[in-house]
């Protein structure tokens, strides 16, 4: 027997994570999706008081049920749904949509049992397949990242997954899905399973986009996906949360840690969406550095995805490592991810987006 005595299908894997590379030696770091603005000093004052009131009653469990936060999410969740009312008890959280999507996969998921999601897709749903003993089917996105609707309702019905997992916008090609591709996909599963639209990035979707939330009340299986990570602003939080049928928040309950959410978390939390629209005031300047960015790269000559998403997958490059690369060492990070050939980069600032677009140039003089 080898020490650890670590599950063997678990044996020699790199845990996973994107390099996190120290600011002074890469200043603009344009790698994991980050909102680049940080809170104000308004919410960072409230946030601390928030929290300091807390702290006064720590040596006490904090609301398991989390009550004040589902309703404060419900209703921020109601004003981005095209007008469908989001209930409290529709609404479940986690230490970031991660957990929520570990969670789900906890709940629906499990030996003899299938998740399948379309690749390219987001590289965190395997291993949470894999950690839960869920058997892993990852079907193919067309050239574009667009889904061929038939394929995958073939694919479906073939699989009979319990757990479909759709990024939209997709992570890392920034792809949305229209609405037929939801409602196709949950009318094909039906009620063996449940289709999470993953919406980690939904606020930074282009106008007349709509979001899946408003297809909640046609469809009980529907798992829409949540955080507060990207356009709140919050990564360093940890809060993700979902929207669904109230039996699916329920199911989740037998699979969540007791007092999962700490009270510093929810105090914390509850204070960030009293900003929300302070928070998300920088998400119209974020799409129009976005589809700046998109416009610039292609006048390079660059083939570039689509992006209703705050990052933009671009290529192709015969040796895309090679400019990931030189790109470091002229004091900037983006992500070597995606298909072979591709990188994809974060929407930063204008000032980092102008000293992206100055490496990259140089990098493709160096790397043509
Ligand atoms: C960033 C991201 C998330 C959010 O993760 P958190 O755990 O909430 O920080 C979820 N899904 C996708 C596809 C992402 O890219």
């Amino acid at each position: 027997m080898t020490f650890p005595p670590l599950r063997e299908e678990l044996r020699g894997i790199e845990p996973y994570g994107a390099p996190q590379l120290p600011l002074d030696r890469v200043p603009v770091q344009l790698n994991v999706n980050e909102n680049p603005y940080p809170p104000s000093p308004a919410v960072v004052a409230d946030v601390a008081t928030a929290v300091a009131h807390a702290a006064s009653s720590l040596n006490r469990y904090p609301d398991r049920e989390f009550v004040e936060l589902r309703a404060a999410l419900a209703a921020y969740l109601s004003g981005d749904s095209g007008g469908v009312p989001v209930a409290p008890e529709q609404v479940w959280a986690a230490n970031g949509s991660n957990e929520v999507m570990l969670q789900l996969l906890q709940a629906f998921g499990g030996p003899g049992r299938t998740a399948v999601s379309f690749a390219p897709t987001y590289s965190m749903y395997p291993e949470y397949a894999r950690d839960s003993n869920t058997r892993w089917v990852a079907g193919r996105r067309e050239s574009d990242f667009s889904l061929d609707l038939d394929a995958a309702r073939a694919l479906v019905e073939a699989e009979r997954p319990s757990v479909v997992l759709l990024p939209s916008p997709n992570n890392p090609t920034g792809t949305a899905l229209p609405p037929e591709a939801v409602t196709t996909l949950c009318a094909a599963v039906g009620d063996d399973g449940v289709v999470v639209v993953d919406e980690a990035y939904g606020e930074f979707r282009r106008e007349g986009v709509p979001s899946a939330l408003e297809l909640l009340p046609a469809h009980r299986n529907l798992v829409v996906t949540r955080t507060m990570s990207k356009a709140f602003a919050g990564a360093g939080l940890r809060l993700g949360y979902l929207a669904a049928d109230p039996a699916i928040c329920d199911a989740i309950r037998v699979v969540r840690l007791p007092y999962h959410l700490s009270a510093v978390t929810q105090a914390a939390a509850l204070a960030a969406l009293r900003h929300a629209p302070g928070l998300l005031g920088r998400v119209a300047d974020l799409r129009a550095e976005r589809d700046l960015t998109v416009t610039w790269l292609r006048e390079q000559g660059l083939e570039v995805a689509d992006s209703d998403a705050n990052f933009v997958l671009f290529g192709r490059f015969a040796d895309r490592h090679a400019v990931w690369e030189d790109l470091v060492d002229r004091g900037v990070l983006i992500r070597e991810t995606g298909p072979e050939g591709w990188l994809r980069v974060s929407v930063g600032t204008a000032d980092e987006m102008t000293s992206f677009k100055e490496a990259l140039t140089g990098a493709m003089k160096e790397n043509p």
